[in-house]
């Protein structure tokens, strides 16, 4: 349920790196909501009627096939904002938009946000910037798809959903890891399982826990830290145009 609310709205990433004047254009704008697991907040090929801020949970982007099978290529937590479409003037999904980990995040409809990126330089700029790692991300695990196992693809995931979810326990099933990954659901389980003697994770129906962290690390291919650094990089520079920065 969508509500209106007079609290800050800093926990977002984005959000919380505007300029003093920028926020306070954008923030009566702003529309508190949970994000339920399994929500879907846009379908490819139908208008994105929001942007949504994440402030914690996760949301995956999903490529749908004709067959009606998805496989994730990119995921939204605090540090971003879904319906990017609607930030490269494009009113149509070209995915889906799936709440994966429950959370909350706050809501400007479309024709708002347009109006908001024409008078806030600084949300323009960040949302530059989280376009370019979202797309460096996509890139990655094109990549990581074709040239890494399987098993390592696994702890790259879980240490990208685990960065935003936060936490240990991470509310996923290995139905929903089996699409995320494009695998078969039997083959997350022979990986989590050999995972889970190694002592890097324990799982239960409906989540996995990461008792592991630095093995899990290990565990993972160089994706994983490319990501990481194309992330802090893009949201470690100040909310101006690098041009002012010379
Ligand atoms: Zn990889």
């Amino acid at each position: 349920m969508i509500r209106p609310t007079a609290t800050p709205a800093r926990q977002n990433e984005i959000l919380a790196a505007l300029s003093p004047d920028d926020y306070e254009r954008v923030h009566p704008h702003l529309r508190f909501a949970e994000l339920k697991q399994h929500d879907v907040l846009y379908e490819p090929g139908a208008p994105v009627p929001d942007v949504c801020f994440v402030e914690s949970g996760m949301v995956s982007c999903v490529t749908v096939m004709e067959s009606g099978r998805g496989t994730e290529t990119s995921v939204v937590g605090f540090e971003g904002m879904t319906g990017m479409a609607i930030f490269h003037q494009v009113p149509v999904a070209s995915d889906q938009a799936i709440v994966q980990a429950p959370g909350t995040g706050r809501f400007v409809t479309a024709a708002i946000f347009m109006q908001l990126l024409e008078t806030c330089p600084s949300l323009r700029i960040k949302l530059h910037r989280f376009a370019y790692a979202q797309y460096a991300l996509a890139a990655q695990c094109s990549a990581c798809n074709r040239r890494h196992s399987t098993d390592k693809r696994f702890a790259r995931w879980l240490l990208i959903a685990q960065d935003r979810i936060g936490g240990s326990l991470l509310p996923l099933t290995h139905k929903f890891l089996g699409q995320m990954l494009g695998v078969r659901r039997s083959t997350v389980t022979i990986i989590a399982e050999e995972f889970r003697l190694a002592g890097i994770i324990q799982y239960r129906r409906g989540s996995i826990e990461i008792v592991n962290r630095e093995a899990l690390e290990k565990r993972a291919c160089e994706c994983y830290r490319a990501i990481v650094a194309v992330y802090k990089t893009a949201s470690s520079l100040p909310p101006v145009a690098l041009s002012v920065l010379n």
